[in-house]
């Protein structure tokens, strides 16, 4: 019998900072060895990039059921805890650790429904040791191979955490983009008592940055409306009576369905170039897409993911795009995908923990999603 309690103890225990395993794969790998798995570990990158991963696979043929998880967490410097954060202490109900909730609970919880439980298909799991960094050697890096081999699926869950709500009562279907932009404007400097002499880039910068900060579109029906957040303003300026020749600003976007990478570059570069143009100061603007925007288009997933959760909970899901981005971009290229996971209230956060009560809910939403799915 797998107890579920143990097993994530097990895994918080590995201090399985991205892109260290800590040992955690190792105890995934032998829980699933011991259901009938048959598992391969996937190695990619090299030196500190490097990243194990691990596809275990178990049946033949259609339909074919994926789970997506990690077991690398992120870290806890400059946090305050109450309990070790590697301890997997349980204190009033809750086991405390990173980890506890994004997403060792989600791959310990899937493990248990797996239990005992037979069907006709194939089911798999793709684990991955970097989620929380930047996945190269990750997922798509397991999704590229596995492809080019021929492997096909047929419907996937990933395991991740969902929003503040409880467990259950919010479902994943897709996620926003994030676009990050690096904005210089060079100006001419000058002294303070000379205005006229100088053109101001820090005033330039600020009032440039006004213009790209209006609303990027009203949303959508899946989607909240886009966001710009401006994270830092260099100058650099140490000297009070004189006006700089340069500013800088960095601003992430959080967007959605209305816009593809190229589409809202060029929708902030107009913006830029017009508002600097009247102004009179050159500017360097650069991008870089940290993550693609994705939608389940597929409707009978989320219905069924929907339906299960409702037989188990009482609780009647609803469908959110809201928060920061998973692996489940990756896998929409390959089959519809949504997000089921535990109560994600906490988590990255100190004293990170799960009821435990939560899991055993978790547990049996998981197992119903495959009776359903395999029935
Ligand atoms: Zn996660």
């Amino acid at each position: 019998m797998i107890n579920t309690i143990d097993l994530l103890q097990d895994l918080i225990r590995c201090p399985s900072i991205t892109p260290s395993d800590a040992g955690a794969m190792d105890i995934v790998e032998n829980a699933l060895r011991h259901l009938g798995f048959s598992c391969e570990r996937m190695v990619f990158g090299s030196g500190e990039n490097e990243t194990q991963n691990l596809y275990a696979k178990k049946g033949n043929g259609d339909p074919h059921f994926c789970f997506l998880g990690h077991v690398d967490v992120v870290g806890v410097d400059g946090q305050n805890w109450d309990y070790p954060p590697f301890g997997a202490q349980i204190h009033d109900g809750r086991i405390y650790g990173r980890g506890a909730m994004d997403m060792k609970s989600g791959i310990a919880c899937f493990i248990k429904a797996l239990e005992n439980f037979t069907f006709n298909g194939t089911i798999s799991l793709l684990i991955t040791g970097n989620e929380e960094d930047i996945p190269t050697y990750g997922t798509p890096a397991v999704l590229k191979e596995l492809t080019e081999r021929g492997e096909k699926w047929t419907a996937a869950i990933v395991g991740e955490p969902g929003g503040t709500e409880p467990t259950g009562a919010v479902i994943k279907t897709g996620r926003r983009g994030s676009l990050n932009a690096r904005l210089s404007v060079t100006g001419k400097s000058g002294h303070t008592g000379y205005v006229r002499l100088a053109v101001n880039p820090v005033e330039a910068l600020c009032d440039i940055l006004n213009e790209v900060r209006k609303p990027l579109d009203n949303g959508t029906h899946n989607f909240e409306p886009s966001s710009l957040s401006v994270t830092t303003i260099d100058v650099g300026n140490q000297t009070p009576n004189l006006i700089p020749e340069m500013a800088s600003a960095k601003f992430n976007c959080r967007f959605n369905e209305l816009h593809t990478v190229e589409s809202l570059t060029k929708l902030l570069d107009t913006r830029i170039k017009t508002a600097a143009e009247k102004i009179g100061v050159s500017y360097d603007f650069k991008t870089e897409c940290m993550a693609d925007v994705f939608i389940c288009r597929d409707h009978h997933l989320p219905a069924l993911v929907k339906q299960a959760i409702r037989e188990i909970t009482g609780l009647d899901p609803v469908e959110s795009t809201a928060g920061g981005s998973s692996d489940a971009r990756f896998m929409v290229k390959h089959c519809p995908v949504l997000e089921c996971g535990i109560s994600g209230q906490g988590m990255h956060g100190a004293n990170e923990s799960v009821a435990i009560a939560d899991l055993d809910i978790q547990v049996r939403i998981y197992r119903r999603i495959l009776e359903k799915f395999f029935n």
